[in-house]
């Protein structure tokens, strides 16, 4: 008799899939597929089709770079922002951070990441040239840079200040409180909204 040592083709397949997540390793891969294979197909379908859908339907908004599955985006195309405002944050998610305070009414702009010259990505990688030249047509006043409260986070908006202050532009950065090395994603309301409100200029 012999012992399968290992798991079948498909089983192993969707873990090393699912280990390719950011956050997932092996064991949770694991864990996961088993927890796929004794779901119900019903469920395991709406996952696969809504994992499709995004691929499928979100595209990039031409103009902040937030992901979104109409160009403009709503925050863009949204009457009664306050388009002399442009917050620029790392990641899509931050905008709902901050969306959720009700606190910021300008325009966003998302860079896709940080500079981070240890994982090789420099400022060629992210969402810059397109910040300068929206700035550069005019209409701006303010740029709020809400990168994390990291090494990076704050790496790159120092970088970003030296580009944007030569045009005349207010540069504030969020107020200290948020947590240092503190993902804006997991700030609470409460805490976003006091960094927000205290924004200072650099
Ligand atoms: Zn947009």
């Amino acid at each position: 008799m012999t012992i399968p040592s290992l798991p079948a083709e498909p089983v192993s397949r969707l873990i090393e899939e699912l280990n390719k997540l950011p956050g997932i390793g092996p064991k949770s891969a694991q864990r996961l597929t088993y927890f796929l294979v004794r779901m119900p197909e019903k469920e395991a379908r709406a996952l696969a089709e809504a994992i499709l859908a995004v691929k499928e339907k979100i595209i990039l908004c031409s103009t902040c770079y937030n992901i979104t599955d109409s160009d403009p985006c709503p925050v863009c195309r949204g009457e009664g922002r306050d388009r002399t405002k442009v917050c620029v944050v790392e990641e899509p998610l931050d905008i709902l951070s901050i969306e959720r305070t009700r606190e910021y009414q300008g325009l966003y702009h998302v860079l896709h990441g940080v500079i981070s010259p240890m994982d090789g990505i420099g400022p060629d990688n992210l969402k810059i040239k397109e910040l300068l030249q929206k700035l550069k047509n005019g209409g701006v006043e303010e740029v709020i840079l809400a990168t994390n409260p990291n090494l990076e986070g704050e790496a790159t908006a120092m970088y970003l200040h030296r580009l944007i202050a030569p045009l005349g532009i207010k540069v504030t950065r969020l107020a200290r409180g948020l947590p240092y090395g503190a993902d804006l994603e997991y700030a609470d309301e409460a805490t976003l909204t006091r960094a927000l409100q205290g924004r200072q200029e650099i």
